[in-house]
């Protein structure tokens, strides 16, 4: 079912989501949710928080259309460093320059309890940390390189505004 998703003023979105104890039939049922409220959206991913569940559970599209779900995911490694444009869907509209690891590991839980670890690298692996960066109650515009490189999208020209565009948006 796709959701209402929620905006950067609502406190849910600044809470810090709780683990899932145990991967049943709900929890299928909001990774199914998830799926579906991305991609309507479209998005390149989204976080429970932002539909208003308050647990550590997200999803994720890659690069090759794979859709991760991952139940209590946790960044295990990380490489590098990537500088570039990244959108929220609970910031509708805008964009900012944020820096973020190359090239992520991640552990957590599939929709069958299953553990699973995901390596990932430039926009996949934005993703996750924007989407991981969700369930602690951190949103991207915390962490921009500067205040100015925050921008409506329709004021962006040329390859910056498809940049932009193309920017993890989750
Ligand atoms: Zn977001």
């Amino acid at each position: 079912m796709v959701r209402p998703i929620l905006t950067f003023e609502n406190p849910v979105l600044r809470e810090k989501a709780k683990k899932v104890a145990r991967v049943d039939a709900s929890i299928q049922r909001l990774l199914d949710d998830l799926t579906e409220t991305m991609l309507e959206a479209p998005g390149a991913g989204l976080a429970a928080n932002q539909i208003g569940v308050a647990l550590r559970v997200c999803v994720v599209k890659g690069d090759d259309k794979q859709i991760w779900g991952l139940v209590n995911p946790e960044i295990v490694k990380k490489d590098g460093a990537q500088v570039g444009y990244e959108g929220c869907l609970s910031y509708p509209g805008w964009v900012g320059e944020v820096e973020r690891a190359e090239t992520v590991v991640i552990k957590g839980r599939n929709r069958h309890g299953k553990e699973i670890r995901v390596k990932s690298s430039g926009f996949t692996a934005r993703a996750f940390q924007h989407e991981l960066d969700h369930l602690d109650g951190v949103l991207f515009t915390d962490k921009l390189t500067s205040l100015d490189t925050l921008r409506r999208v329709e004021e962006l020209v040329g390859e910056e505004r498809e940049e932009a565009v193309a920017a993890a948006s989750g």
